[in-house]
């Protein structure tokens, strides 16, 4: 969301940005993973609400353009479910609107950024590309290390910290019959759940679950085998309901080293003295994807406003 909003609001002020994806697709952690064409998972980012005006007119127009939707699951304890936007038929699609417009290099792990007399190069897997500009909006925790020479940032992004999230991807031959489509729970090692195949434009063929367990559990127990950390999961997903599970048809667990802020930037982003060099994402304000948008925003007005404007990229695609 980051890189795609920066990149997106410069392009439509007339520069031409590049992005640099280490994945084969779009959406980072608006994630959706297909294990055939009728059982499907958002097993990142669940939802996201908006509040501000300037994130409410960029997803009304992806709502106009068909990609974002609003979810009204029927939920149990905390979770409330109003004004949830999720997208259409994947989260990770959410942002294909945008994304279809602009340079995208997938594929592409940046594995060093080098600062020289006159801006900057990026390596990725041996190749190099000259940039004037570098936006970096990965996660933080890999900024500390892509970005260690750079003091400024180092010492701004010092106290920032973030945590993991194990997901549960399961899905059941039959409905699951219950009273809730999500349940948010404070106690207990799953602190989310929710029916996947209940949110609008899915095709799932089977009933299709997600779990989250908690930052704590989720922290301890980070480096089991995602075999072992299913089977974990899957017998604390059967205690949260009082009925016996249908049948399994396919359970697997994922799990995000870099999920959720706690403790944030405090501000939408950091960068160099002088300006060629900015870090952002969700992380500088918190967990939430209108906050990665923010950044991101944040970021491409800032180079907007100042005199070193970026130009296409010097060396031929
Ligand atoms: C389990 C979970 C549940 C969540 N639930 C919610 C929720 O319900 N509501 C909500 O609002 N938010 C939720 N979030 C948070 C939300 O997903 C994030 O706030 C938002 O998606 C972050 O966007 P971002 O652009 O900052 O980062 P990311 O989505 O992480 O994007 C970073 C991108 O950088 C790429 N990348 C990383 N390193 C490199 C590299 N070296 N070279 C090239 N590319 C690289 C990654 O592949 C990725 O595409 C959840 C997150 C998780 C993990």
């Amino acid at each position: 969301m980051a890189g795609l909003a920066c990149a997106h609001r410069l392009a439509v002020a007339g520069l031409s940005p590049t992005v640099f994806e280490k994945s084969r697709g779009i959406g980072g952690r608006l994630a959706t993973r297909q294990v055939s064409n009728r059982i499907v998972f958002d097993h990142g980012a669940q939802y996201f609400t908006v509040r501000k005006p300037q994130f409410t007119t960029f997803v009304e127009a992806l709502i106009g353009a068909g990609s974002a939707a609003v979810w009204s699951p029927r939920s149990a304890g905390s979770a409330d479910g109003d004004d949830w936007i999720v997208g259409r038929e994947g989260m990770n699609g959410l942002l294909a609107p945008i994304a279809h417009d602009l340079d995208i290099r997938f594929g592409a792990t940046i594995d060093g950024i080098q600062r020289r007399s006159a801006g900057w190069v990026l390596s990725a897997d041996g190749d190099q590309q000259f940039a004037d500009i570098v936006v970096s909006t990965i996660p933080v925790e890999q900024v500390r290390h892509l970005l260690a020479e750079e003091q400024s940032v180092q010492n701004a992004i010092a106290d920032v910290k973030t945590a993991p999230c194990w997901a549960l991807l399961i899905s059941f031959e039959k409905y699951l019959e219950c009273e809730f489509d999500v349940r948010r729970t404070e106690t207990g090692v799953i602190s989310w759940i929710a029916r996947n195949s209940s949110k609008p434009g899915r095709q799932c063929r089977y009933d299709c679950w997600v779990a989250h367990a908690n930052p704590g559990w989720s922290a301890e127990n980070l480096e089991l085998s995602r075999e072992k950390a299913a089977d974990l999961m899957l017998a604390e997903f059967r205690k949260s309901f009082k009925v016996d599970l249908p049948m399994v048809n396919s359970v697997s667990a994922h799990r995000w080293r870099y999920a959720k802020t706690l403790v944030p930037l405090g501000r939408t982003h950091a960068g160099n003295a002088d300006g060629s060099l900015f870090v952002g994402g969700d992380w500088t304000l918190g967990g939430r994807v209108e906050y990665a948008f923010e950044s991101g925003n944040a970021i491409a007005e800032a180079i907007l406003a100042s005199n070193l404007q970026p130009y296409p990229p010097a060396v031929p695609r």
